[in-house]
């Protein structure tokens, strides 16, 4: 294992590159994969833990990922501040720090594909155009207007998708599945901006890390079946999914930049750490708090379970923090 403290931008080829059907691929390969749209806050903390101990207790790899493919949305610095948080709370990648935008040849490689065989196509709606369109519990259902032609030279570019049953068996959630064609329509994998849509990016990379199992917010559940229907278009194998629950405000909102969370703190980290235990129903020892990272790790790997959460959709913020043992020290 590698310690992960490499400069942002550079790629190690022997995780980025094409996955070789070798004894090393077969192994379990995890990942996280944050935004740098802001600061780490506790949700993505969670996150984080989920996925790094999923990985570390099936012996497996666990990758970085800086999914900085949307600059209107990104954070001057938010990069190496996630990076430096991670560091600091004792998180060990292994090989380079990924960042998302090194892939754009291979997403404009699996965007052409799927434009040359027909699976895509390019979308001149405007967003007045798509405002009385029906909406489904996904958001606008696409009625197909453009499926069969479009004139205009500035258009974003959908997916075909048919009304087939996606079903997947999410590792926390149970059965999971959708009809796209009804339940979302054609959906964007290239913006009108000329970016690459999140669907089509994450897909892409997943497959050339290697990925065999994402653990993710439940919050992307929904986005999962249209992430299978790329993959199948594409010929990539579906990696295992397990959506862990979400932390929220008191009013159920979900932790994140826009509805205020704050950055992880720098000056408790074991504290905090326990506390992402606690909200991933790991029940730690309330003197867990007091020990040092290396132990509070060592603790959370041998008694790692996704058990607790099962069918779990939602942990409260302030259930975590309320009975942090260091509240009452403070
Ligand atoms: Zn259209």
């Amino acid at each position: 294992m590698q310690n992960g403290s490499s400069a942002i931008g550079t790629i190690d080829t022997d995780n980025a590159g094409q996955a070789v059907p070798t004894r090393e691929t077969a192994r379990y390969v995890g990942r996280f994969a944050p935004s740098p749209t802001g600061p780490l806050h506790f949700g993505s903390l969670v996150a984080a833990v989920a996925s790094y101990l999923q990985a570390r207790t099936h012996q497996g790899r666990w990758l970085l990922r800086i999914e900085d493919i949307d600059p209107p949305r990104e954070q001057a610095g938010a990069s190496e501040t996630i990076v430096r948080a991670l560091q600091h709370y004792g998180f060990e990648w292994d090989g380079e720090i990924i960042l998302q935008s090194a892939s754009a040849a291979a997403h404009e490689q699996a965007l052409q594909q799927l434009l040359d065989r027909g699976h895509a196509y390019p979308c001149g709606c405007s967003r007045r155009q798509l405002a009385d369109v029906p909406r489904g519990a996904l958001g606008p259902i696409y009625p197909g207007t453009c499926r069969d032609g479009c004139d205009l030279d500035e258009t974003a570019i959908r997916v075909r998708t048919d009304d087939q049953l996606i079903e997947f068996h999410d590792g926390l959630q149970g059965k999971h599945a959708q009809r796209l064609e009804s339940e979302s329509g054609d959906f964007v994998i290239r913006r009108r901006d000329g970016l690459i849509a999140y669907q089509l990016a994450v897909v892409v990379n997943d497959h050339l890390e290697g990925i065999t199992e994402v653990v993710r917010g439940i919050d992307l559940i929904d986005s999962t079946p249209r992430q299978i229907w790329l993959q199948r278009l594409l010929g990539y194998p579906t990696p295992r999914y397990v959506h862990i629950p979400v932390v929220t405000h008191e009013n159920g909102d979900k932790l994140s930049k826009l509805t205020g969370a704050p950055g992880i703190p720098w000056d408790n980290a074991p504290a905090m750490l326990v506390s992402a235990l606690r909200a991933l129903q790991q029940g730690p020892p309330t003197e867990l708090a007091t020990s040092a990272l290396p132990e509070i790790w060592d603790w959370a790997m041998q008694n790692w379970s996704l058990d607790s959460m099962r069918a779990m959709t939602a942990i409260q913020y302030t259930d975590c923090l309320d009975i942090n043992p260091l509240d009452s020290l403070a």
